[in-house]
Protein backbone atom coordinates (compact mmCIF):
# COMPACT_ATOMS: atom_id res chain seq x y z
CA UNK A 1 0.00 0.00 0.00
CA UNK A 2 1.54 3.21 -0.85
CA UNK A 3 1.23 6.60 1.56
CA UNK A 4 -0.02 8.62 -1.62
CA UNK A 5 -3.61 5.98 -1.03
CA UNK A 6 -3.52 7.51 2.62
CA UNK A 7 -4.12 10.64 2.33
CA UNK A 8 -7.12 10.61 4.29
CA UNK A 9 -4.98 10.08 7.34
CA UNK A 10 -2.80 13.12 6.60
CA UNK A 11 -3.63 15.22 10.39
CA UNK A 12 -5.00 12.22 11.87
CA UNK A 13 -4.76 11.15 15.47
CA UNK A 14 -2.37 8.49 17.32
CA UNK A 15 -5.29 5.67 17.54
CA UNK A 16 -6.79 6.77 14.00
CA UNK A 17 -3.01 6.07 12.52
CA UNK A 18 -2.73 3.00 14.62
CA UNK A 19 -6.07 1.39 12.68
CA UNK A 20 -5.71 2.62 9.72
CA UNK A 21 -2.01 3.53 9.23
CA UNK A 22 -0.22 0.97 6.42
CA UNK A 23 -3.09 -0.85 4.87
CA UNK A 24 -6.34 -0.03 3.03
CA UNK A 25 -8.51 -3.08 2.67
CA UNK A 26 -8.03 -5.84 0.60
CA UNK A 27 -9.27 -4.19 -3.22
CA UNK A 28 -10.21 -7.39 -4.56
CA UNK A 29 -12.21 -8.98 -1.00
CA UNK A 30 -12.46 -5.84 0.79
CA UNK A 31 -10.44 -8.05 4.17
CA UNK A 32 -10.41 -4.98 6.27
CA UNK A 33 -6.73 -6.79 7.87
CA UNK A 34 -3.85 -7.18 5.83
CA UNK A 35 -3.44 -11.27 5.11
CA UNK A 36 -0.76 -13.14 6.11
CA UNK A 37 0.89 -13.36 2.45
CA UNK A 38 2.95 -16.63 3.83
CA UNK A 39 4.98 -16.92 0.23
CA UNK A 40 8.81 -16.22 0.08
CA UNK A 41 8.10 -15.50 -3.70
CA UNK A 42 6.41 -13.83 -6.41
CA UNK A 43 5.64 -14.52 -9.89
CA UNK A 44 6.64 -11.75 -12.29
CA UNK A 45 4.64 -10.58 -15.97
CA UNK A 46 7.87 -11.42 -17.79
CA UNK A 47 11.35 -11.09 -16.42
CA UNK A 48 11.79 -8.16 -14.13
CA UNK A 49 7.85 -7.48 -14.27
CA UNK A 50 7.30 -6.91 -10.87
CA UNK A 51 3.59 -6.19 -9.37
CA UNK A 52 3.92 -3.92 -6.92
CA UNK A 53 7.23 -4.40 -5.77
CA UNK A 54 7.01 -7.70 -4.72
CA UNK A 55 10.05 -10.03 -5.75
CA UNK A 56 11.20 -11.57 -2.88
CA UNK A 57 9.94 -11.83 1.07
CA UNK A 58 13.25 -10.76 2.55
CA UNK A 59 13.26 -7.81 0.43
CA UNK A 60 9.33 -7.24 1.32
CA UNK A 61 6.14 -8.89 1.79
CA UNK A 62 3.06 -7.32 1.55
CA UNK A 63 2.22 -8.28 5.34
CA UNK A 64 5.33 -6.73 6.32
CA UNK A 65 4.60 -3.77 4.90
CA UNK A 66 1.52 -2.73 6.25
CA UNK A 67 3.23 -3.41 9.64
CA UNK A 68 6.15 -0.98 8.49
CA UNK A 69 3.60 1.19 7.13
CA UNK A 70 1.91 1.45 11.01
CA UNK A 71 5.02 1.95 12.75
CA UNK A 72 5.97 4.66 10.63
CA UNK A 73 3.07 6.69 11.04
CA UNK A 74 2.52 5.73 15.20
CA UNK A 75 6.06 7.38 15.88
CA UNK A 76 5.60 10.44 13.11
CA UNK A 77 7.92 9.00 11.23
CA UNK A 78 8.35 8.16 7.17
CA UNK A 79 9.88 4.71 7.19
CA UNK A 80 9.50 1.67 9.17
CA UNK A 81 11.24 -1.42 9.23
CA UNK A 82 10.59 -4.86 11.14
CA UNK A 83 12.60 -7.41 12.26
CA UNK A 84 13.11 -10.43 13.58
CA UNK A 85 13.67 -9.44 17.29
CA UNK A 86 14.36 -5.91 19.16
CA UNK A 87 18.11 -6.96 19.14
CA UNK A 88 18.22 -7.98 15.26
CA UNK A 89 16.69 -4.66 14.63
CA UNK A 90 19.79 -3.31 17.08
CA UNK A 91 22.14 -4.35 14.86
CA UNK A 92 21.36 -4.15 11.66
CA UNK A 93 21.04 -0.44 12.94
CA UNK A 94 24.37 -0.10 14.12
CA UNK A 95 25.91 -1.76 11.15
CA UNK A 96 23.92 0.56 8.40
CA UNK A 97 25.06 3.58 10.90
CA UNK A 98 28.99 2.80 12.23
CA UNK A 99 31.98 1.12 10.85
CA UNK A 100 35.17 -0.23 12.61
CA UNK A 101 36.86 2.62 14.38
CA UNK A 102 33.77 4.61 15.00
CA UNK A 103 32.61 5.82 18.71
CA UNK A 104 28.96 4.72 20.64
CA UNK A 105 27.73 6.16 23.27
CA UNK A 106 25.63 3.86 25.47
CA UNK A 107 23.31 4.25 28.34
CA UNK A 108 25.50 2.78 32.04
CA UNK A 109 22.57 0.77 32.59
CA UNK A 110 21.26 0.07 28.87
CA UNK A 111 18.63 -2.84 28.36
CA UNK A 112 20.99 -6.00 29.24
CA UNK A 113 21.00 -7.95 25.52
CA UNK A 114 21.61 -4.35 24.40
CA UNK A 115 24.64 -3.91 25.88
CA UNK A 116 25.96 -7.30 25.58
CA UNK A 117 25.58 -6.82 21.79
CA UNK A 118 27.66 -3.99 21.89
CA UNK A 119 30.21 -4.88 24.05
CA UNK A 120 30.82 -8.64 22.79
CA UNK A 121 29.73 -8.61 19.20
CA UNK A 122 29.88 -5.11 17.91
CA UNK A 123 33.10 -4.02 19.78
CA UNK A 124 34.90 -7.40 18.39
CA UNK A 125 33.73 -5.86 15.05
CA UNK A 126 35.71 -2.73 16.17
CA UNK A 127 33.69 -0.12 17.19
CA UNK A 128 34.37 1.09 20.52
CA UNK A 129 31.71 2.01 23.09
CA UNK A 130 31.93 4.49 26.26
CA UNK A 131 28.95 3.55 28.80
CA UNK A 132 27.31 6.42 30.17
CA UNK A 133 24.81 7.81 32.46
CA UNK A 134 22.41 9.37 29.67
CA UNK A 135 19.93 10.01 32.15
CA UNK A 136 22.44 12.86 32.68
CA UNK A 137 22.69 15.35 29.57
CA UNK A 138 26.48 16.38 30.97
CA UNK A 139 27.60 12.90 31.25
CA UNK A 140 26.92 12.39 27.84
CA UNK A 141 28.65 15.66 26.85
CA UNK A 142 31.79 14.49 28.55
CA UNK A 143 31.57 10.90 26.54
CA UNK A 144 31.35 11.63 23.07
CA UNK A 145 34.07 12.32 21.35
CA UNK A 146 34.10 14.92 18.26
CA UNK A 147 34.70 13.74 14.82
CA UNK A 148 34.46 9.54 16.33
CA UNK A 149 31.13 9.69 17.90
CA UNK A 150 28.75 8.12 15.55
CA UNK A 151 26.09 7.72 17.52
CA UNK A 152 24.66 8.31 20.94
CA UNK A 153 22.27 5.72 22.33
CA UNK A 154 19.71 6.62 24.42
CA UNK A 155 16.70 4.47 26.32
CA UNK A 156 14.16 6.01 28.23
CA UNK A 157 12.64 4.93 30.96
CA UNK A 158 15.49 2.52 31.55
CA UNK A 159 15.25 -0.66 33.02
CA UNK A 160 14.59 -1.48 35.97
CA UNK A 161 15.74 1.63 37.69
CA UNK A 162 13.17 3.63 35.27
CA UNK A 163 15.95 6.21 34.49
CA UNK A 164 14.46 9.17 32.66
CA UNK A 165 16.64 10.95 29.45
CA UNK A 166 16.09 14.10 28.13
CA UNK A 167 15.83 13.53 24.53
CA UNK A 168 16.20 16.92 22.82
CA UNK A 169 18.64 17.69 25.53
CA UNK A 170 21.00 14.63 24.19
CA UNK A 171 19.83 15.35 20.33
CA UNK A 172 21.34 18.68 20.87
CA UNK A 173 24.75 17.26 22.19
CA UNK A 174 24.85 14.14 20.00
CA UNK A 175 24.52 16.63 16.30
CA UNK A 176 27.06 19.23 18.18
CA UNK A 177 29.16 16.50 17.29
CA UNK A 178 27.62 15.57 14.06
CA UNK A 179 26.49 12.26 15.97
CA UNK A 180 23.03 10.74 15.42
CA UNK A 181 20.77 10.45 18.73
CA UNK A 182 18.95 7.10 18.76
CA UNK A 183 16.53 6.09 21.27
CA UNK A 184 15.44 2.84 22.07
CA UNK A 185 11.55 3.84 23.01
CA UNK A 186 10.46 -0.04 23.75
CA UNK A 187 9.19 1.43 27.86
CA UNK A 188 7.55 4.40 26.91
CA UNK A 189 5.80 3.26 23.32
CA UNK A 190 5.11 5.21 20.77
CA UNK A 191 1.89 6.27 22.55
CA UNK A 192 3.58 7.72 25.16
CA UNK A 193 6.61 9.11 23.54
CA UNK A 194 7.20 10.51 20.61
CA UNK A 195 11.54 10.76 20.16
CA UNK A 196 11.62 11.46 16.50
CA UNK A 197 9.68 14.60 17.62
CA UNK A 198 11.94 15.80 20.14
CA UNK A 199 14.99 15.54 18.08
CA UNK A 200 15.83 12.12 17.42
CA UNK A 201 17.46 10.53 14.10
CA UNK A 202 16.46 6.73 15.24
CA UNK A 203 13.58 4.88 17.08
CA UNK A 204 14.38 1.72 18.31
CA UNK A 205 11.87 -1.33 19.44
CA UNK A 206 11.29 -4.37 20.99
CA UNK A 207 7.78 -4.68 19.54
CA UNK A 208 7.84 -8.08 21.71
CA UNK A 209 6.72 -6.11 24.78
CA UNK A 210 4.16 -3.07 24.14
CA UNK A 211 3.53 -2.47 20.95
CA UNK A 212 3.10 -6.64 20.47
CA UNK A 213 0.97 -6.24 23.67
CA UNK A 214 0.11 -10.04 24.14
CA UNK A 215 3.21 -12.02 25.06
CA UNK A 216 2.64 -13.50 21.56
CA UNK A 217 5.65 -12.31 19.29
CA UNK A 218 9.37 -11.85 19.48
CA UNK A 219 9.76 -8.53 17.10
CA UNK A 220 11.98 -5.35 16.75
CA UNK A 221 11.51 -2.36 14.51
CA UNK A 222 13.67 0.77 13.49
CA UNK A 223 12.05 4.26 12.33
CA UNK A 224 13.28 7.69 10.41
CA UNK A 225 12.28 10.14 8.73
CA UNK A 226 15.43 10.95 6.55
CA UNK A 227 15.30 9.29 3.35
CA UNK A 228 18.71 8.84 3.37
CA UNK A 229 18.61 7.19 6.33
CA UNK A 230 16.11 4.70 5.75
CA UNK A 231 17.77 4.09 2.00
CA UNK A 232 20.64 2.59 4.25
CA UNK A 233 19.07 1.31 6.57
CA UNK A 234 16.57 -0.53 3.52
CA UNK A 235 19.35 -1.89 2.05
CA UNK A 236 21.23 -3.40 5.37
CA UNK A 237 17.71 -4.59 6.14
CA UNK A 238 18.08 -6.85 2.97
CA UNK A 239 21.74 -7.37 2.91
CA UNK A 240 21.47 -8.66 6.52
CA UNK A 241 18.02 -10.35 6.97
CA UNK A 242 17.06 -10.61 10.13
CA UNK A 243 13.54 -9.67 9.15
CA UNK A 244 10.01 -9.98 10.36
CA UNK A 245 7.99 -12.86 9.10
CA UNK A 246 4.43 -12.65 7.68
CA UNK A 247 2.23 -14.45 10.57
CA UNK A 248 4.89 -12.45 12.94
CA UNK A 249 4.05 -9.12 11.31
CA UNK A 250 0.51 -10.18 11.33
CA UNK A 251 0.27 -10.34 15.40
CA UNK A 252 2.36 -7.41 16.09
CA UNK A 253 0.23 -5.51 13.48
CA UNK A 254 -2.47 -6.79 15.51
CA UNK A 255 -1.30 -5.52 18.93
CA UNK A 256 -0.93 -2.03 17.88
CA UNK A 257 -4.22 -1.37 16.85
CA UNK A 258 -5.07 -1.39 20.49
CA UNK A 259 -2.12 0.21 21.70
CA UNK A 260 -3.51 3.64 23.19
CA UNK A 261 -6.17 1.99 24.64
CA UNK A 262 -3.98 -0.88 26.85
CA UNK A 263 -1.70 2.25 27.07
CA UNK A 264 -4.28 4.26 29.05
CA UNK A 265 -5.04 0.94 31.31
CA UNK A 266 -1.55 0.37 31.96
CA UNK A 267 -0.76 3.82 33.41
CA UNK A 268 -4.37 4.04 35.28
CA UNK A 269 -3.28 0.21 37.16
CA UNK A 270 0.73 1.56 37.52
CA UNK A 271 -0.61 4.69 39.25
CA UNK A 272 -2.74 2.84 41.46
CA UNK A 273 -0.41 0.46 42.27
CA UNK A 274 2.67 2.94 42.43
CA UNK A 275 0.38 4.80 45.47
CA UNK A 276 -0.45 1.78 47.15
CA UNK A 277 3.18 0.51 47.43
CA UNK A 278 4.15 4.39 48.39
CA UNK A 279 1.70 3.45 51.60
CA UNK A 280 2.78 -0.10 52.41
CA UNK A 281 4.92 -0.43 55.23
CA UNK A 282 6.77 -2.89 54.06
CA UNK A 283 7.93 -1.17 51.22
CA UNK A 284 10.95 0.91 51.15
CA UNK A 285 11.90 3.17 47.64
CA UNK A 286 9.01 2.96 45.16
CA UNK A 287 10.46 3.87 41.68
CA UNK A 288 7.79 5.60 39.12
CA UNK A 289 8.28 8.07 37.19
CA UNK A 290 4.98 9.60 37.50
CA UNK A 291 5.78 10.31 41.64
CA UNK A 292 7.32 13.52 42.48
CA UNK A 293 9.56 11.92 44.46
CA UNK A 294 11.18 10.27 41.02
CA UNK A 295 14.36 12.45 39.91
CA UNK A 296 13.06 12.03 36.30
CA UNK A 297 9.74 13.59 36.88
CA UNK A 298 9.72 16.67 35.64
CA UNK A 299 11.52 15.48 32.10
CA UNK A 300 9.28 12.78 31.63
CA UNK A 301 5.99 15.13 32.52
CA UNK A 302 7.67 17.08 29.42
CA UNK A 303 8.65 14.23 26.94
CA UNK A 304 5.64 11.82 28.16
CA UNK A 305 2.03 11.75 27.34
CA UNK A 306 1.86 9.47 30.76
CA UNK A 307 4.31 7.89 32.71
CA UNK A 308 4.15 4.09 31.67
CA UNK A 309 3.45 0.54 32.67
CA UNK A 310 6.45 -0.31 34.78
CA UNK A 311 6.70 0.31 38.75
CA UNK A 312 9.86 -1.18 40.70
CA UNK A 313 9.91 -0.85 44.25
CA UNK A 314 12.56 -2.06 46.91
CA UNK A 315 11.48 -4.10 49.99
CA UNK A 316 12.75 -2.74 53.30
CA UNK A 317 13.44 -6.62 54.85
CA UNK A 318 15.47 -7.33 52.23
CA UNK A 319 16.47 -9.59 49.70
CA UNK A 320 14.43 -12.69 50.97
CA UNK A 321 11.88 -10.48 51.46
CA UNK A 322 11.74 -9.40 47.94
CA UNK A 323 12.09 -12.78 46.82
CA UNK A 324 9.27 -14.63 48.62
CA UNK A 325 6.77 -11.17 46.98
CA UNK A 326 8.07 -12.42 44.24
CA UNK A 327 7.30 -15.86 44.28
CA UNK A 328 4.10 -15.51 46.45
CA UNK A 329 2.21 -13.31 44.00
CA UNK A 330 -0.76 -15.18 42.30
CA UNK A 331 -2.07 -12.87 39.82
CA UNK A 332 1.28 -11.05 38.78
CA UNK A 333 2.81 -13.74 36.75
CA UNK A 334 6.47 -14.40 38.39
CA UNK A 335 8.09 -14.29 34.92
CA UNK A 336 10.98 -11.91 32.83
CA UNK A 337 9.48 -9.78 29.52
CA UNK A 338 7.16 -6.82 29.91
CA UNK A 339 4.52 -4.40 28.28
CA UNK A 340 1.81 -7.69 27.82
CA UNK A 341 -2.06 -7.81 29.18
CA UNK A 342 -0.76 -9.66 31.78
CA UNK A 343 1.00 -8.41 35.00
CA UNK A 344 4.49 -10.02 35.61
CA UNK A 345 7.03 -9.45 38.67
CA UNK A 346 10.20 -10.58 38.97
CA UNK A 347 13.64 -10.13 40.79
CA UNK A 348 15.95 -8.17 38.53
CA UNK A 349 18.90 -8.92 40.42
CA UNK A 350 18.51 -12.78 39.91
CA UNK A 351 16.93 -12.80 36.80
CA UNK A 352 17.09 -9.65 34.09
CA UNK A 353 19.60 -7.88 35.45
CA UNK A 354 21.62 -11.09 36.41
CA UNK A 355 24.29 -10.77 33.97
CA UNK A 356 25.22 -7.25 35.32
CA UNK A 357 26.04 -8.00 39.22
CA UNK A 358 29.18 -7.45 40.50
CA UNK A 359 29.70 -4.39 37.83
CA UNK A 360 28.97 -0.59 38.27
CA UNK A 361 25.27 -1.67 36.57
CA UNK A 362 24.14 -4.02 39.57
CA UNK A 363 21.03 -3.75 40.87
CA UNK A 364 19.67 -3.43 44.53
CA UNK A 365 18.74 -7.09 45.56
CA UNK A 366 15.89 -5.33 47.21
CA UNK A 367 14.50 -4.46 44.42
CA UNK A 368 11.64 -6.06 42.17
CA UNK A 369 10.18 -4.93 39.35
CA UNK A 370 6.60 -5.12 37.97
CA UNK A 371 4.97 -4.90 34.83
CA UNK A 372 1.61 -3.51 35.24
CA UNK A 373 -1.51 -5.33 33.03
CA UNK A 374 -4.53 -4.69 32.16
CA UNK A 375 -6.37 -6.86 35.06
CA UNK A 376 -8.73 -5.66 37.48
CA UNK A 377 -6.55 -3.12 39.74
CA UNK A 378 -8.43 -4.28 43.16
CA UNK A 379 -7.31 -7.60 42.32
CA UNK A 380 -3.42 -6.59 41.17
CA UNK A 381 -3.75 -4.63 44.88
CA UNK A 382 -4.69 -7.53 46.51
CA UNK A 383 -2.55 -9.48 45.25
CA UNK A 384 0.31 -7.25 46.17
CA UNK A 385 -1.26 -7.02 49.61
CA UNK A 386 -1.08 -10.97 50.37
CA UNK A 387 2.81 -11.00 48.79
CA UNK A 388 4.15 -8.58 50.94
CA UNK A 389 2.24 -9.91 54.11
C1 LIG B 1 13.37 -6.55 25.30
C2 LIG B 1 14.12 -5.31 24.99
C3 LIG B 1 15.04 -5.25 23.93
C4 LIG B 1 15.39 -6.46 23.08
O1 LIG B 1 14.33 -6.89 22.32
P1 LIG B 1 14.07 -8.41 21.89
O2 LIG B 1 12.79 -8.34 21.14
O3 LIG B 1 14.01 -9.24 23.13
O4 LIG B 1 15.24 -8.80 21.03
C5 LIG B 1 15.65 -4.04 23.67
N1 LIG B 1 15.42 -2.95 24.43
C6 LIG B 1 14.56 -2.98 25.47
C7 LIG B 1 14.36 -1.74 26.27
C8 LIG B 1 13.89 -4.14 25.79
O5 LIG B 1 13.05 -4.17 26.84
Amino acid sequence: MSSQEQEHLNGAGFETRAIHAGYDPDPTTGAVNPPIYATSTYKQDGVGGLRGGYEYSRSANPTRTALEGALAAVEGGTHGFAFASGLAAEDTLIRSLMKPGDHLVIPDDAYGGTFRLVDKVVAVWGVEHSPAAVHDVAAVAEAVRPGQTRVVWAETPTNPLLNVADIAGLAEIAHAVGALLVVDNTFASPYLQQPLELGADVVVHSTTKYVGGHSDVVGGALVVKDAELAERIAFHQNAMGAVAGPFDAFLTHRGLKTLAVRMERHCDNAERIADFLTSHPAVGEVIYPGLETHPGHATAARQMRRFGGMVSFRVTAGREAALRVCERARVFTLGESLGGVESLVEHPGLMTHASVAGTDLEVPDDLVRLSVGLESVEDLIADLEQALG
